[in-house]
């Protein structure tokens, strides 16, 4: 474990592993609501809406490692099993259970939303007191903020194909 990293951090370190593991959990459940969303969905503009849920999926697994990477530099144990990720998480889980593509961008519109509050707080936790993790969660933030409009843009889409 970094024992220097530790010591330079100007917070509670097991407090900002504990945030990081949250947000881990968040991010592997997002992760397959995305990636089992791709497999189920039906309907309007099936084929646009599925490579954009199958994009995001790999998004939400690439920060899942990125998250998992820096809780062990902090010398953090990392989530060890997908129990904890309901345990954990801090904006669930949405199950695809109707499998309409307007029903899946609602559902992980919701979650995108959910995504950019919690990686807020995080960098407002860390901001000027451990600038490594604040670049990592900003560099996240980017990506959910581009989530989000990327589904709202399709959602928007849509509602011109109707008319
Ligand atoms: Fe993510
Ligand atoms: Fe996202
Ligand atoms: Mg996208």
């Amino acid at each position: 474990m970094g024992t220097k990293a530790r010591q330079i951090l100007g917070l509670d370190p097991d407090k900002l592993v504990e945030l990081l593991n949250r947000a881990y959990a968040d991010e592997w459940l997002a992760y397959y609501q995305y990636w089992i969303g791709a497999k189920v969905a039906e309907g309007m503009m099936r084929e646009a809406v599925v490579q954009e849920l199958e994009e995001h999926a790999q998004d939400e697994l690439r920060h899942a490692g990125m998250l998992v990477g820096r809780i062990i530099q902090l010398g953090g144990t990392p989530l060890l099993t997908p129990e904890d990720w309901y345990k954990y998480t801090n904006c669930g889980y949405d199950v695809p259970q109707d499998p309409d593509v307007r029903k899946l961008l609602e559902q992980n519109i919701k979650g995108e939303r959910c995504a950019i509050e919690v990686y807020k707080k995080i960098a407002e936790f860390v901001k000027d007191k451990d600038p490594i993790t604040y670049n990592l969660v900003v560099e996240i933030l980017k990506d959910e903020i581009e989530h989000e409009e990327d589904l709202e843009t399709i959602q928007k889409d849509m509602q011109t194909v109707k008319s």
